[in-house]
């Protein structure tokens, strides 16, 4: 199978921080990908390099055989990416919004108008497409997001915690949304801080630490990589970042709150 995307030994520093530390993985087309770790291991700065909106300090990642770190621009055009928080022009309408990105992606009117209407009608909010972004809830925007970062139709989409902020509903309608379009040979790459939907969803997971791939896989290859005689994701994650003395802390805790 082609491998979409090759991401060849990426360090990032920010200052004195290392945030990535040497990453080499494989993303092969057609699959949704998870980015688990713990808060600051480097989730969303291996995700903005992939989607080539920040560049790596060196190391490359290739999309379909284009260099991110030569063609971000290229990268771009085929590449979907939602980031943690929406950021929105607020003053605009969801359809001016969507008419702006038609006019940078060249989209047709016609495809332009029938994407609108499937995706609003999919994730419930054509009510809503005529109203100033800034005045909508934040699961709507996140969801005027999604619908933006597809509207191109790209190969690649890149969530960094997509789903957060999404009503249940919603949240299914994504996930199956994300599955047809994998099905399609389209590659989905998020990250998650949620067990349960990484663990549905993802036909791949890493887990980052400390900027470092703890380990890859999917769920049996990572309980065997952890070791674990535990069969959820949680405990495999908890094992493979070194968390596992939970119980020992939280009785700390315990007593310090008594
Ligand atoms: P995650 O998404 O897993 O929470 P990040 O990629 O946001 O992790 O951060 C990885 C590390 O890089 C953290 O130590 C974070 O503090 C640091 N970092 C992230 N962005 C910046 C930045 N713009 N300037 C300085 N340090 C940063």
């Amino acid at each position: 199978m082609l491998n979409t995307i090759e991401i060849n030994n990426i360090y990032k520093r920010y200052g004195t921080t290392n945030a990535l530390n040497g990453i080499n993985l494989s993303i092969q087309s057609g699959q949704i990908y998870g980015v688990l770790g713990p808060n600051g291991s480097g989730k969303t700065t291996l995700l903005k390099i992939i989607a080539g909106i920040l560049p790596a300090s060196s190391g490359d990642v290739s999309v379909n055989g284009i260099s991110v770190r030569e063609n971000p621009d290229a990268i771009k055009s085929i590449t979907g990416y939602i980031p943690e928080t929406p950021a929105l022009y607020e003053s605009l309408t969801p359809v001016e919004y969507f008419n702006f990105l038609a006019s940078v992606f060249k989209i047709d009117e016609h495809a332009l108008r029938d994407r609108i209407n499937a995706f609003a009608n999919a994730l419930e909010i054509g009510k809503y497409l005529d109203e100033f972004i800034g005045s909508l809830s934040f699961g709507t925007k996140q969801k005027v997001a999604i619908i933006g970062s597809l509207i191109h139709d790209p190969q690649v989409i890149v969530m960094d915690e997509g789903m957060n902020g999404l009503d249940p509903k919603s949240s299914k309608i994504i996930k199956e949304l994300l599955k047809d379009i994998t099905a399609r040979g389209k590659t989905v790459i998020f990250s998650t801080h949620i067990m349960e939907i990484a663990e549905t969803v993802c036909d791949t997971i890493s887990i980052l630490y400390n900027g470092n791939i703890a380990g890859t896989g999917n769920l049996a290859q990572l309980k065997e990589e952890a070791g674990s005689s535990n069969n959820d994701l949680e405990g495999i994650f908890l094992k493979l970042t070194g968390d596992e003395d939970l119980d020992n802390l939280l009785d700390s805790l315990r007593d310090s709150i008594k």
